[in-house]
């Protein structure tokens, strides 16, 4: 007999050519996406206005099955970090936001990453590999399915995804892109484009090709304002250097669905946080607003941990630096940290699974525990409903 396929690992053109293989017609696919995507259910005899014959077709040659959740860890700001078991020892996480207006999932692609950034703790662990579509896409399934059965409502409760979590998007484009249009479709997640968010370290060609087949809202980690710097930081730069990087936003500009880029800038201390760095930050950037650039700036305090042997900047010199950008006209924001206390903010994820030769060991013993963590309905952390 041969492996189920996941379901979770077709947008609704890939269901649907896979339904043509079992003599189904198109509106069956659309049929069975809603039934997965909209009602978060997992079992074909409980699709009740499926046909009978789909129901048997489906039984032993498919499945719908996101990745095992290992821990749920919530913080007392209501933010929740889920642990999810991705195989072969690696584990990936995912982070729920709520706030005011809206509910925001941080999204992984990879476990580990292969650009190896100097201040992040995923980049620290080395690549392991990158996760399949349904992997990826089943971390917002569980997710919103998971958060309707606690706060007891049929209404989204995620409005906006951000690919932030571990890895790199780009470097993973092919699982990626179903992933993006099941999020966005209207038979799917039916999130906007401006409220789906890859951020990256600079992959230049596929930033190239996220501008043709999906462009959804762009985020670049640029953290320096100079190429020697960069390269230090980010070594990506040393292929794909700021100067390059920044003509492809200009031109990804065109088709996004917002009229600018946000560039995430990491504050590390002493490192790239001087009034120097903030000026040469406003030069490169007055340079290619010539050309056509728009971009706002978000300054993300450093989230320590031990093997970076760098700190965070003070705040006052992160407020200093916002100041400096403002005055010169670039909006910059200053990101809040949230989660905190389960480390749950940037390049904190997936933290105590460094070490790759004993996580097996680990997840095993996770496992165990995860099964009381895992609160029941109603004891639920009190994440907040959002209205879309
Ligand atoms: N690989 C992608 C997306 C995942 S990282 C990228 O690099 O953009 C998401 C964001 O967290 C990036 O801006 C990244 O630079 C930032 N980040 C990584 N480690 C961090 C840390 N220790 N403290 C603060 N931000 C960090
Ligand atoms: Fe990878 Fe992004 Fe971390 Fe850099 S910051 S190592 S690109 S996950």
């Amino acid at each position: 007999m041969t492996t189920p396929v996941n379901l979770l690992d077709f947008d609704l053109e890939g269901l649907a050519a896979w339904c043509d293989t079992l003599g189904e017609k198109r509106y069956r696919a659309t049929q069975l996406f809603r039934w997965i995507h909209q009602r978060g259910v997992a079992e074909f005899g409980q699709m009740s206005d499926l046909a009978r014959s789909l129901q048997g077709k489906l039984h032993g040659r498919a499945l719908v099955a996101a990745p095992a959740v290992i821990r749920q860890h919530a913080s007392k700001d209501g933010t929740i970090k889920w642990l999810f078991d991705v195989g072969g020892g690696n584990a990936v996480e995912a982070v729920y936001i709520p706030e005011d207006d809206r509910g925001t999932l941080c999204v992984s692609s990879q476990a580990g990453c292969a650009v190896a950034c100097r201040f992040c703790s995923t980049g620290h662990q080395g690549f392991s590999r990158n996760l399949s579509t349904a992997e990826i896409v089943g971390q917002l399934w569980f997710a919103e399915h998971f958060l309707r059965r606690h706060l007891k409502t049929d209404e989204r409760v995620i409005s906006n995804v951000v690919m932030m979590g571990m890895g790199e998007p780009l470097q993973n484009y092919d699982r990626l892109l179903p992933a993006l249009r099941t999020m966005l479709h209207d038979h799917g997640y039916g999130l906007s484009r401006r409220r789906v968010t890859v951020s990256t370290s600079g992959v230049v060609p596929m930033i190239e090709r996220l501008a043709r087949d999906c462009p959804v809202a762009l985020a670049v980690s640029l953290h320096a304002p100079t190429d020697a710097l960069r390269d230090h930081l980010v070594p990506l730069n040393r292929k794909y250097p700021i100067d390059e990087l920044l003509r492809t936003c200009t031109a990804y500009l065109a088709h996004a669905p917002r009229d600018f880029i946000t560039f995430e800038y990491c504050m590390l201390d002493g490192v790239n946080d001087s009034a120097e760095h903030a000026q040469a930050l406003v030069e490169l950037m007055r340079r290619h607003a010539a050309s056509g650039l728009r971009g706002k700036f978000n300054l993300i305090p450093f989230n320590p941990f031990p093997q970076s042997g760098l700190t965070r900047s003070p705040m006052a010199r992160v407020q200093a630096f916002g100041k400096l950008l403002n005055d010169a006209g670039i909006v910059t924001t200053i990101r809040k940290t949230r989660g905190d206390d389960i480390d749950a903010a940037c390049g904190q994820l997936a933290g105590d699974v460094q070490d790759r030769t004993r996580v097996g060991v680990r997840i095993a013993r996770q496992r165990t525990v995860a099964l009381h963590q895992l609160a029941p309905a109603g004891a639920a952390p009190a994440p907040r409903k959002v209205s879309s």
